[in-house]
C-alpha cells in the first residue's frame, strides 16, 4: 500500500511530465510555424518521451493499489527570441523535472518505500540523459549563432536524429 503523501508525490509527477509533454508539443507547433519541421519532429520524440515517463509512474501507482488523480495542466508559454532560447527553456524545464524527480527519491528515502525508490532509479539516469542531450543541442546552437545556413544544416540534422529514434 502506497503512502499518501508518497501517492500525492508521484501524482504530482505524473502532472509534470504530462506538462513537458505538452511543452514538447506547443514547441513543435511552434517550428512548424517556421517550416523548420527538422526541430519539430525532435519536439515530437521529445513529447512521446514525456507522456511515457507519465505512464510509467500512472502505472507504478496503480500497480502499488494507489489513485491516480490527474490535474489540470497550464497553458505552454512559447519564450519568444531565438531558437536557441526554446531549446534553453527546454533544458530549464528538465532541470525542473529533474528536481521533481530527486524530491520524490529523497521522500520514498525518508519513509524507507524501497519499491519506489527502485522504480525512480530508471528516471534519475534518464533525467541525466535528458539534461546531456539539452546541453548538447544548446552547445550546437552556440556554435551556429545566427549563421541561417548552420541552423537549416542542424534543423535536418536533427529531422533525421528523430526518424531515427521513432
Ligand atoms: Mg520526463
Amino acid at each position: 500500500m502506497l503512502d499518501a503523501r508518497i501517492e500525492s508525490a508521484l501524482n504530482k509527477q505524473i502532472n509534470y511530465e504530462f506538462a513537458a509533454a505538452y511543452n514538447y508539443l506547443a514547441t513543435a507547433a511552434y517550428f512548424e510555424r517556421q517550416n523548420l519541421t527538422g526541430f519539430a519532429h525532435w519536439m515530437y520524440t521529445q513529447r512521446t518521451e514525456e507522456e511515457d515517463h507519465a505512464m510509467r509512474l500512472y502505472r507504478y501507482v496503480i500497480d502499488r493499489g494507489g489513485k491516480v488523480e490527474l490535474g489540470a495542466i497550464a497553458k505552454p508559454v512559447i519564450a519568444p527570441g531565438s531558437i536557441r532560447e526554446v531549446f534553453v527553456k527546454a533544458l530549464d524545464m528538465e532541470r525542473e523535472n529533474t528536481k521533481g524527480i530527486y524530491d520524490l527519491y529523497s521522500l520514498a528515502n525518508d519513509l524507507k518505500d524501497y519499491a519506489t525508490m527502485s522504480h525512480l532509479k530508471w528516471f534519475l539516469d534518464e533525467q541525466v540523459e535528458e539534461e546531456k542531450i539539452m546541453e548538447e543541442v544548446i552547445g550546437l546552437m552556440d556554435f551556429a549563432g545566427a549563421d541561417k545556413g548552420a541552423l537549416l544544416t542542424l534543423n535536418r540534422q536533427f529531422g533525421e536524429r528523430a526518424k531515427a529514434q521513432a
